[in-house]
């Protein structure tokens, strides 16, 4: 099969393959790019250090190695061994390779945790000795010791997947203390508040995450929650930073009391204890139920797992000389090259995420502490520089002394995406092509999304309904109900309601009412606050932080300011681009992309957001190997898919004409007939408005090709089902009501998607496809004769043998000779097939010597092939995919590969044995689905056909097929 589908028309051509092998070189080093031209932009020990990581090194012994080293200046492991060491191990490598202030530590590999796994839970042997032994080299480095009363060495134990899972797994930080070490943490810090705060932040966590204590429903509340808030009651403070050493050293007694009387143990004091419990937790905490729902989200599989990065701990609450904070090197909402983020000094990292207090920006860091501002700018920018990207950074200041926590790509809106790949090949950091590969195509949606409606939203602000702003956290504009809760909000939009998910902040418990809802607002939090972080990722609109809400999960409501209430339920809108909350619902309108090329609105000179994105359309045009084209049966489709580059028409589905303007009563007409003359009588009725119709998408298109294919649906479809419409129908047509009562009958089928339908239709009633052929043709003859190309493609739906399409052929071909005769033209013209049952594909030897093209029908193909209705099989289909896997995706979604990419792959293979240049296309749903789009390249298609929206996509789409086919070396499967 590999060495067919190399048979791709493009790779055939020298010239293009030339092309090809160096597109793959070109992507290939830029593939390598980190590792190589980083290098150049560092400080000579730098490089030596990060030369230094990359060789391969000699193995100590014979055994697997499981732990990997980083800190002071040197790693075991780089940014390319993220499969390995996870997106934060692999990068806290990278970054101490770099020499950049890294706090020692190491890292578990995944391989433990596929072995963890596999292995009912028990860990390889030998990794015990080596975390001892790499446990024992930080303490080397750092000259403290785990567990030293005098000196301790305390760490935190963090998860790190190969892809980033925000906030989805399990960390334990402050591990390492107990009542003797905390004593050490006094000696060093000279600050005993400091020491039980972070004692007491520890046994919780610990408590949480490895002895289960964590609440495990919305209304439960968190044991050591409620502990700390009595604490606080009977010391009459409100904030935890009222508390003394005292109380907080009551507090940790208290925890750990809780911790005996609600699960029978005790907490553990010795610190080896305590990490291999933490170890195992994080391990444990791949399978939790939010880690495996934001796993199927976002398609990572199972088997991946997660790495355990175990790291010397800084504290950035060590006095007003220390702090911490997280950072974009650009701007992640928009993509501006500005540095972005947000800081808190004398705080921990969670204080800044949580949004318990607000962080400052991050340019108020250079009047807080200029010299650690410059060290942090200079690190941004050799970041970028390195990695060639926009990152996200954590950063913690102990006592005036800066270490880098975390490094990772930044996630980013779709805009955003969009502005640093096109800035980047202008800075020269990047290539055009590496430029398509940073932007996912899905990502195109979001500048195809909604704004307000200006007039509209002008008219809230002047009733007052601008109720509040937060932070503009996910951009686009969204309007629905409000919802309090996740589940609320997930049982709403099953209902089909459009939801606003309220929440003081979000937490992983509510990923699946964020994916649920339209958008997302948020009370508390920052830019880089959970809320923030997903939605961006989602793709969602939000607003977060919008302190002027004070919502009442209990109540059910929510007030801003002294006298408005809103309850769950009432209409609220948000825009996220301004980070504006408006009360009631606010009508939105198109996208600046979609002003420019759709609704002519807006000029493309003063639309930048068009800019960007024409300039990426370009260089995914140039990449591409596979046509586009949009399924439309309109005019005005046909507009809006040229105008988002689509090259033709894939798919013309004549029925939907049907139902417009006066042509629905001739085709009941049609349908009703019981001679083939009245038949004959009523298609001549249809045959100019059908024509008329022709003639317009042949105009709109301008010689484009257009597929146009003959009528599919059970006619039963074209008929009132109810008594009402029934005797309406029956009046219109001066017939009895039985008449059409007994039709309807007689053309009812228990499983009408595999009854009468697609070619049968005309098989059984050969005047409705010459009906068809005439307006089709008649239509080519007019519209050539007024001075316009016109090439039409005439497809039969549903042939499953051979017979079918040549009867129906031949119907077509003798209707075209005629027609050009009567009209004096002569005009090109194709006859083709759609692919959609197995037999059609298993058959397409002797099928494709008659077709001149095949059209992949994927959504009946899907349908027939796993004997699914593409109607009803939600209902099953939804656990299949979500709860049990059986499905990666929804097979209606996102080609089933195995099975229907298999019969795909036959149907290729045997059509073009027999007709070497047949032209084949795809134009089921899965035409815009990109992953879907890269198998179709990848078996040799010549085009996609999508709806007009998502032609945008599958061109980027595409473009990425042909740039990984050429990184992977050759048009392989
Ligand atoms: C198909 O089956 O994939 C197709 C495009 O046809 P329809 O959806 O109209 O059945
Ligand atoms: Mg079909």
């Amino acid at each position: 099969m590999k060495a067919k589908t190399s048979k791709s028309p493009q790779s055939k051509k020298p010239q293009a393959q030339t092309r090809q092998k160096a597109k793959a070189r070109q992507v290939k080093s830029a593939n390598k790019h980190v590792a190589k031209k980083a290098t150049k932009s560092l400080p000579r020990k730098a490089k030596r250090v990060a030369k230094k990581a990359a060789e391969p090194r000699a193995t100590l012994s014979k055994t697997p190695r499981y732990v990997y080293a980083f800190g002071g200046g040197r790693a075991d492991g780089n940014a390319g061994m993220k499969n390995l060491l996870g997106g934060k191990g692999a990068n806290l490598a990278e970054m101490a390779g770099l020499g950049l202030p890294v706090p020692p530590g190491f890292t578990i590999s995944t391989e433990v945790c596929t072995h963890f796994y596999a292995h009912g839970r028990r860990y390889p042997t030998g990794l015990r000795e080596a975390v001892e032994r790499h446990l024992a080299i930080v303490e080397q480095r750092l000259g403290r010791r785990f567990g030293d009363p005098a000196s301790p060495l305390l760490v935190s134990v963090r998860s790190g997947a190969r892809a980033s899972m925000p906030g989805m797994m399990d960390t334990v930080l402050n591990l390492g203390l107990n009542d003797k070490t905390v004593q050490g943490l006094i000696a060093a810090s000279g600050n005993e508040r400091f020491a039980y705060d972070a004692y007491r932040r520890f046994v919780q966590m610990y408590g949480d995450v490895v002895l289960d204590l964590k609440p495990q429903s919305k209304t439960e509340k968190d044991p050591f929650e409620e502990i700390l808030e009595r604490k606080k009651h009977s010391r009459g403070v409100t904030l935890d930073t009222e508390l003394s050493a005292q109380d907080l050293r009551e507090l940790v007694a208290e925890f750990k009391a809780a911790i005996r009387e609600r699960k029978g143990v005790e907490f553990p004091e010795d610190p080896y204890q305590q990490l291999w419990g933490a170890i195992g937790a994080v391990f444990g905490s791949w399978m939790n139920e939010r880690a495996i729902v934001y796993r199927k989200l976002n398609n990572i599989p199972e088997d991946w797992g997660t790495a355990v990065s175990v790291q010397s701990m800084v504290f950035g609450n060590m006095g007003l000389d220390s702090g911490t904070g997280v950072a974009f090197t650009r701007d992640p909402a928009s993509g501006e090259n500005v540095f972005y983020g947000e800081f808190l000094m004398n705080a921990q990292g969670e204080d800044v995420v949580a949004g318990i207090r607000t962080p400052l920006p991050i340019s108020a860091l250079a009047q807080e502490n200029p010299r650690i501002y410059q060290e942090l700018v200079k690190i941004r920018h050799n970041l970028e520089r390195h990695y060639r990207d926009m990152m996200d950074i954590e950063f913690t200041i102990e006592r005036d002394r800066l270490y880098m926590l975390q490094c990772r790509v930044g996630k980013r809106t779709g805009a955003a995406a969009i502005r640093i790949a096109v800035d980047m090949v202008q800075e020269r950091l990047i290539k055009p092509a590496e430029a398509l590969l940073r932007v996912e195509p899905d990502q195109l949606n979001q500048l195809l999304r909604p704004t307000f409606l200006a007039v509209e939203k002008e008219r809230a602000v002047r009733e007052h309904r601008l109720l509040a702003r937060g932070l503009n956290a996910g951009p686009g504009a969204a309007t629905g109900k409000i919802m309090f809760h996740a589940d609320d909000a997930e049982a709403a939009a099953h209902r089909g309601e459009a939801v606003i998910l309220v929440r003081v902040e979000t937490s992983p418990e509510d990923i699946r009412g964020m994916a649920a809802a339209e958008g997302i607002l948020t009370a508390r939090g920052g830019m880089t606050s959970h809320a923030a972080l997903v939605a961006r990722q989602m793709g969602k609109v939000c607003v977060a932080g919008c302190d002027a809400l004070v919502i009442d999960y209990a109540a059910g409501e929510m007030r801003v300011g002294t006298d408005l209430v809103l309850k769950q339920g009432d209409a609220l809108s948000i825009d996220g681009t301004t980070g504006e909350v408006f009360q009631g619902s606010i009508p939105t309108e198109p996208s600046e992309v979609v002003r420019v090329l759709i609704n002519r609105t807006l000029s493309a000179d003063q639309a930048p957001l068009y800019q960007l994105y024409a300039q990426l359309m370009a260089w995914a045009d140039r990449e591409r190997h596979l046509r586009v084209r949009a399924n439309a049966d309109l005019p005005d489709q046909c507009a809006n898919a040229l105008a988002f580059g689509a090259e033709g028409v894939g798919l013309c589905r004549t029925e939907h004409m049907f139902f417009g303007e006066g042509k629905i009563g001739p085709m009941r007409e049609m349908i009703l007939a019981n001679e083939v003359n009245d038949r004959r009588a009523a298609l001549a009725k249809l045959l100019p408005l059908q024509r008329t119709d022709f003639e317009g998408l042949f105009r709109e298109m301008a010689g484009r090709p257009v597929t146009i294919r003959t009528i599919d649906p059970p006619l039963h479809e074209f008929l009132p089902h109810d008594a009402e419409g029934q005797a309406a129908l029956a009046q219109e047509m001066g017939i009895p009501v039985e008449t059409v009562r007994d039709r309807v009958e007689a053309l009812h089928e228990f499983n009408p998607m595999l009854g009468f339908r697609g070619c049968r239709l005309g098989i059984i009633y050969p005047e409705i496809t010459e009906m068809q052929a005439r307006a089709i043709f008649e239509a080519v003859a007019n519209v050539i004769q007024s001075g316009v190309a016109a090439e039409p493609e005439v497809m039969i739906p549903l042939v499953g043998h051979v017979k079918e399409l040549e009867l129906q052929t031949r119907i077509v071909r003798q209707t075209a000779d005629a027609v050009m005769v009567e009209k004096g033209v002569r005009f090109k013209y194709a006859v083709g097939t759609m692919i959609e049952i197995p037999r059609g594909a298993l058959t397409a030897d002797e099928i494709g010597r008659v077709a001149e093209f095949f059209s992949f029908g994927t959504n009946d193909l899907t349908q027939t092939t796993l004997g699914m209705s593409r109607d009803d099989a939600g209902r099953f289909l939804i656990p299949y995919v979500r709860e049990l896997e059986i499905y990666q995706t929804d097979p209606f979604e996102s080609l089933d590969q195995r099975g229907v990419g298999e019969l795909i792959r036959i149907a290729v293979e045997r059509g073009r044995g027999a007709r070497p240049k047949l032209k084949l296309g795809i134009c089921g749903e899965h035409g815009g689905d990109p992953e879907s789009v890269k198998f179709c390249h990848r078996v040799g298609l010549n085009y996609v056909s999508c709806s007009p929206f998502r032609v945008p996509i599958a061109r980027l789409a595409a473009a990425h097929a042909a740039l990984g086919a050429a990184a992977s070396g050759g048009e392989k499967a």
